[in-house]
């Protein structure tokens, strides 16, 4: 086994060790990873997009006094995700990463970001990490297939070409700072699943063959969401205007999947299964990865101070009510009585699932013969 894997199946050991203990103690897996859609401002239009509906209309965003009452609040994290909108449109974005930069609220501080900016993004970049030089900063590029098929699906005519720039401007920088790095993603859709292996090759060429390249199927609680507790969902998750992949091509996606894996630097890699695990929910309906991690190990805070257990449930308080102490909120009555309606719903959401195989001793295995046998 590669060292570089050997080393992540020790460290989800560690905190699946970690983590069961505290549920022992506590009823609760110790809270992890954190998104945060710091603004619901975008400046791209995509046809997949979950949030559409909320998107430039006014919903409002936590100042920085009350989100640094939240960086002192919360416990330190596993990975604090900064997601929206786009969140680099937030002018005061790098004051915002400092708040839990400094107080070590997080390994990891990641961005999800279209790219449509580079000077921006290198702009956060360099002034985050001059700052802050210990603590990981990592920007996950969307990019949703080749030159046409990502700037039709974005509706940004010349998106490819920026998302592109901004990431080899990340690279480069990559030289100068520790623990900064860049990544793409890619949302699967009817419209660019036949292309996930080009897009693969183009960015290797571009980037380099290292380049971290990771997949998402697209998000719909119409119908990618199963048995959710009438009370708790969210009914207006969904694309403006896009399809799943069809079904007959699931086994051609999957290989593609695999084909990637076997050319990337990390194979114990829990996404990969999830994403395996997507396509058989969809073509079967029926559970495949038991989530343990919703308002656990996982969770959202919205612009507006709004915290959920997932994108797919409602929100259950606003951080309002409990004077912006994020941890208050976390073990109040509010947020108990959500997760006790979540333990039948299923999903394919990847921020759940993913994490949900490094919450069992299976996803552990699975991973580890993952990393020994190439996939
Ligand atoms: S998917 Fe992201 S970049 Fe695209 S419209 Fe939605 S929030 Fe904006
Ligand atoms: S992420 Fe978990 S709690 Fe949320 S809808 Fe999916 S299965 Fe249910």
């Amino acid at each position: 086994m590669r060292s570089i894997d050997r080393h992540i199946v020790a460290d989800a050991t560690r905190r699946l060790v970690r983590a069961r203990r505290e549920k022992q103690l506590t009823g609760l897996y110790p809270l992890e990873h954190l998104y945060v859609f710091i603004t619901m401002r975008c400046n791209a239009k995509c046809d997949h997009c979950f949030c559409w509906e909320d998107l430039n209309v006014g919903i409002p965003e936590m100042t920085l006094p009350q989100l640094e009452r939240i960086a002192d609040t919360i416990t330190p994290l596993e990975m604090i995700c900064f997601s929206g909108g786009e969140p680099t449109l937030r002018r005061d974005l790098v004051d915002v990463l400092g708040l839990f930069g400094a107080r070590g609220k997080a390994k990891c501080l990641k961005i999800n970001t279209n790219g449509l900016n580079p000077g921006r993004i290198e702009e956060i970049a360099v002034r985050f990490k001059e700052a802050h030089p210990g603590v990981g900063l990592e920007f996950q590029f969307s990019l949703d297939g080749l030159e046409e098929t990502h700037d039709r699906i974005r509706g940004v005519p010349g998106n490819f070409r920026k998302v592109l720039e901004s990431m080899r401007r990340v690279k480069e920088l990559g030289a100068r700072f520790p623990a900064l790095a860049g990544g793409a993603l890619t949302v699967v859709t009817s419209l660019n699943y036949r292309e996930l292996v080009a897009l693969n090759d183009r960015l290797r060429e571009e980037i380099g063959p290292d380049v971290g390249h990771g997949f998402e199927l697209m998000r719909d609680v119409a119908t990618t969401a199963w048995s959710l507790h009438p009370d708790a969902a969210e009914s207006g998750v969904g694309p403006k205007n896009m399809e799943l992949p069809p079904r007959e091509a699931f086994a051609e996606i999957a290989e593609a999947y695999r084909l990637i894996l076997r050319r990337s630097p990390i194979l114990a890699n829990a996404f990969y299964l999830h994403n395996l695990a997507q396509l058989r929910a969809v073509e079967t309906g029926r559970e495949q990865i038991k989530c343990v991690t919703a308002g656990q190990s996982v969770g959202v805070l919205y612009s507006n101070g709004d915290v959920a257990a997932c994108e797919f449930t409602k929100p259950f308080a606003n951080l309002a009510t409990h004077d912006f102490d994020f941890m208050a909120l976390w073990n109040s009555d509010a947020a108990n009585q959500r997760r006790a309606q979540l333990g039948k719903c299923y999903c394919i959401h990847g921020c759940y699932m993913g994490k949900s195989v490094e919450m069992s001793w299976g996803g552990i295995a699975a991973m580890t013969k993952t990393a020994l046998t190439g996939g």
